[in-house]
């Protein structure tokens, strides 16, 4: 397996390997590597000829007060989770590169980052956008794989690519949880012990909220309200959004018709955590 850093090195072997009808697969990530960035890349290696991934701690989508500088970092261990599952190549570029000094173009999706986390970190998925995008004309891939625990990135990457007629096919793949029901997510390890226990909360709560929906309750408030209820009663959180949407537009819903996306922002001590679930009738 090969780590690059080179974006015109990165871009020649994207180039070549479609030129010899090769099938690419690209996972976006910023390291910090878990069993739930490896499941995308098993889901990229049963597709793909070529399996890129992208390790960036993109800057641009940080606010100036989050956890930037202090996000873990760790390539070599990263490179050695990656070689073990079959990545052909890790794509990891200088930030100096990637955004040189008169850098000035952004991509921008318009409305479904208006709610949840666009509504909380301004300018979040503008930097999310634009650095999916430089990596799709470096890498070249034929298929992007995103976690539907990002459900918001994911729907905002799957726009992008439909508006701006990319030729791409970007596919959600499910939240990878640990045994108790927390999603993995590169933050869990500024969780305290106590903290940790609180944060199964969060996955509680969308469960509860699933088996309500699925007894026939339709109204987003007494669902919602439910949810805030079994995450407040946990010490050391914060709820800083509990909401319902449409899966696709991610409008907030009062009444949920058909499907919804149930979708949680909380703080657990310092450390932000998401997560989802979607509210429809047949078992996920
Ligand atoms: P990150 O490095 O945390 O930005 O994540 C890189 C990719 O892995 C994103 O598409 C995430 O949605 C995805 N991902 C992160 N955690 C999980 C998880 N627990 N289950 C599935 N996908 C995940």
């Amino acid at each position: 397996m090969k780590i690059i850093k080179d974006i015109n090195e990165m871009q020649s072997i994207g180039e070549a390997a479609r030129r010899a009808g090769k099938n690419i697969a690209l996972v976006p990530t910023m390291g910090a590597l878990h069993e739930g960035h490896l499941a995308l890349m098993d889901y990229g290696r049963s597709k793909a000829d070529l399996l890129v991934v992208s390790i960036f701690v993109n800057p641009i989508q940080f606010g100036p007060k989050e956890d930037f500088e202090k996000y873990p970092r760790d390539l070599e261990r990263d490179s050695r989770l990656t070689e073990k599952r079959g990545v052909d190549l890790i794509f990891s570029p200088e930030p100096k590169d990637f955004y040189p000094e008169f850098f000035q173009t952004y991509v921008n999706v318009e409305k479904v980052i208006q709610n949840l986390c666009g509504a909380s970190r301004p300018g979040h998925f503008r930097g999310v956008t634009t650095v999916v995008c430089k990596f799709f004309h470096i890498v070249r891939p034929h298929l992007a794989i995103f976690g539907q625990k990002d459900y918001q990135q994911w729907r905002a990457i799957w726009q992008m690519v439909e508006d701006l007629n990319m030729d791409i096919e970007v596919f959600g793949y499910p939240t990878v949880r640990e045994a108790d029901g927390l999603a993995m997510s590169s933050r869990n390890v500024y969780l305290s012990p106590e903290e940790r226990v609180s944060a199964r909360s969060l996955s509680q709560a969308l469960k509860e909220a699933q088996a309500l929906f699925r007894k026939g309750e339709r109204n987003s408030n007494i669902l919602l309200d439910r949810v805030a209820d079994l995450i407040n009663q946990q010490p050391h959180t914060r709820i800083d959004y509990a909401k319902i949407g449409h899966p696709r537009t991610l409008e907030e819903l009062t009444v949920i018709k058909d499907r919804g996306v149930l979708a949680l922002a909380v703080w657990v001590g310092s450390t932000r955590l998401i997560d989802n679930c979607l509210l429809e009738d047949k078992e996920q």
